[in-house]
């Protein structure tokens, strides 16, 4: 199998790992998945965190590792990038679709008001920064009395 080849079935099975907090997402389409390339003789995958010190991120690791031996690619070498920061922006059309099937309200840029994921309503105000899981705040939607998580901004 020629180099490419390999590298784009990599990235597929890389691009098929669950992120652990928001299981409807791959980490392709939270975008935390940065790139699969070959370096010093091993494919390399290089993922971003939310945020620095997001504790899904060793899980995330451990997943990428257990599908490559799966799959018959070891090693594998999963590299985390810091820079550029993390931006909700690289959440794909597709990963935002999924959030709001889920009841999550997808990131949006700035201060922009939140809609409900249910009824759709603008009247919503955050109950907790701390919703079920770090990356998540705890919302309520004042119209259908809903309350809903809203994945954070970072
Ligand atoms: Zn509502």
């Amino acid at each position: 199998m020629s180099i490419t080849a390999s590298l784009t079935r990599a990235w597929r099975i890389a691009a098929d790992i669950a992120d652990p907090e928001l299981p409807m997402l791959s980490i392709a389409d939270l975008g935390i998945l940065r790139d699969v390339r070959w370096e010093d003789g091993t494919v390399s995958v290089l993922i971003t965190p939310t945020y620095s010190g997001c504790p899904a991120m060793s899980a995330i690791a451990d997943d990428i590792t257990a599908a490559f031996a799966a799959a018959g690619i070891a090693p594998v070498h999963v590299r985390r990038v810091l820079a550029p920061a993390w931006s909700s922006d690289w959440i794909t059309p597709a990963g935002r679709r999924k959030l709001a099937a889920a009841g999550i309200a997808p990131p949006t840029p700035g201060s922009a008001p939140i809609a409900c994921p249910r009824c759709a309503s603008m009247e919503t105000a955050m109950l907790s920064p701390f919703g079920t899981t770090a990356c998540r705040a705890l919302w309520r939607c004042r119209a259908c009395g809903e309350p809903f998580d809203r994945f954070k901004c970072h």
